[in-house]
């Protein structure tokens, strides 16, 4: 066991919890340090359940069963009213399910809010974190788990930030019983797609409020894409009700009224009837933009990047959550062994992630490509 081995890990969204739960389990004594100082919640919803997710579940000693609602087949809605269905089982979960079933197994005494990491310093064999509110943390392996603005990257790697890829996310959540019963059966236990000029939008259904698996007590889920021109039309995308620009999302109840109307009215012109009484359901819309970012290191010395902080994939991949449990598996697996070595241990880690990160980040701009054609084809091609 490695009792006496100390990493301090920075981000306590999903990278963090799956990399402070899976370090612990093989004997690590492990700090993890959030800026917010409140119980972070979803501003999304949906994710896709992947065998690494539920793998890092069942390392860690955490229950992997129901953890979400199993759809059984693809619907693709035609413009002419017809479907064309495809079988496929899926798994469909929520963001606050895997965030409060990690952060229910990770000590509260380990978990420290409102740290907001400012500085980095490694020497002698270790590294030290400094904190905005003066404070410091030393360990031997810190992990910057902190997300897509990371401060350890900008600090690492100032010059890698996400790019715009060309287009953003509508999405919106509806409560199951707030649908009308003949759009609610087409919807329901499948992941629904409508493909069209330059744009896709889907849905599916995912656990309620409370992380209800319960019939009637679940969310429909949906994503829309919409490609926006980076510099004449995604400032105004990206301007909240109270004229407030946001760098790269505008959470629930934030989009500005005229933009929200807009889009209800451009989803009756576009969408099929199923889509659009999804849209007209839904009573908080948001939008993120949708990024790319890859990067060509994830390990300095006794520093390592994991899961949005390194690798952005698009979200065509339903990998962004998977990768931050496989980042999070391989470092348990090969840090378990390594003795006092953990420098070795680290490069050896990097080159199956970096390779990871690489051919999600390809494949996600390849979909995402496919799927948005104009402004993909334009930036990749150019
Ligand atoms: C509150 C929240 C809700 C989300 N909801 C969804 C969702 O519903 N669906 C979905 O698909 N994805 C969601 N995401 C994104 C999703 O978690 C990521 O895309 C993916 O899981 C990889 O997670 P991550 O931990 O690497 O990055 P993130 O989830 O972005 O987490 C990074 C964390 O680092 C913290 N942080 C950043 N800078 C510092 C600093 N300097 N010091 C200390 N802490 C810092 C942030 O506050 C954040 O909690 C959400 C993220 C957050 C933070």
């Amino acid at each position: 066991m490695n009792v006496d081995r100390r990493a301090i890990i920075i981000g306590g969204s999903l990278s963090g919890l799956f990399t402070g739960v899976l370090l612990r389990s093989i004997g690590w004594q492990v700090d993890i340090y959030e800026r917010s100082p409140h119980t972070l919640s979803s501003r999304g919803g949906g994710v896709v359940l992947q065998p690494d997710v539920v793998e890092a579940f069942a390392i860690a000693g955490i229950s992997y069963q129901n953890l979400g609602v199993d759809a059984k087949e693809r619907y693709y809605l035609q413009r002419d009213g017809s479907i064309q269905a495809m079988p496929m089982r899926q798994t469909l979960t929520s963001w606050n399910l895997l965030y409060n079933s990690l952060r229910r197994h990770f000590p509260d005494e380990h978990y420290h809010q409102g740290k907001r990491l400012t500085n980095l310093q490694q020497h002698d064999g270790q590294v030290t974190a400094i904190f905005a509110d003066g404070t410091q943390a030393t360990g031997d392996l810190l992990v910057g788990a902190d997300g897509l603005s990371s401060t350890v990257r900008q600090i690492l790697l100032p010059t890698y930030d996400p790019m715009y890829a060309g287009y953003v996310a509508y999405r919106g959540l509806v409560d199951e019983r707030e649908l009308d019963p003949e759009t609610a059966a087409i919807m329901t236990e499948r992941f629904v797609f409508y493909q069209f000029r330059n744009s896709h939008i889907l849905q599916y259904v995912i656990p309620g409020k409370n992380e209800s698996l319960v019939l009637g007590e679940r969310r429909f889920n949906w994503v829309w894409y919409v490609n926006y021109d980076e510099t004449t039309e995604l400032p105004r995308i990206l301007t909240d009700k109270n004229g407030k620009q946001r760098n790269y999302s505008i959470p629930p109840g934030m989009m500005a009224n005229d933009l929200e109307r807009e889009m209800r009215d451009y989803a009756q012109k576009v969408l099929v009837e199923p889509f659009q009484k999804l849209i007209a359901a839904t009573e908080e819309p948001f939008v993120q933009a949708i990024l790319d970012l890859g990067v060509p290191n994830m390990v300095f010395k006794r520093i390592a990047l994991v899961g949005d902080a390194a690798f952005i994939p698009r979200p065509h991949t339903a990998a962004s959550v998977s990768k931050a449990a496989a980042n999070a598996i391989a470092l348990a697996d090969t840090l378990v062994d390594c003795d006092h070595n953990v420098l070795d241990a680290l490069k050896t880690w990097e080159l199956d992630q970096l390779a990871l990160g690489m051919h999600l980040w390809k494949r996600g701009r390849d979909l995402g490509e496919t799927s948005q054609f104009i402004y993909g084809k334009k930036r990749w091609k150019e």
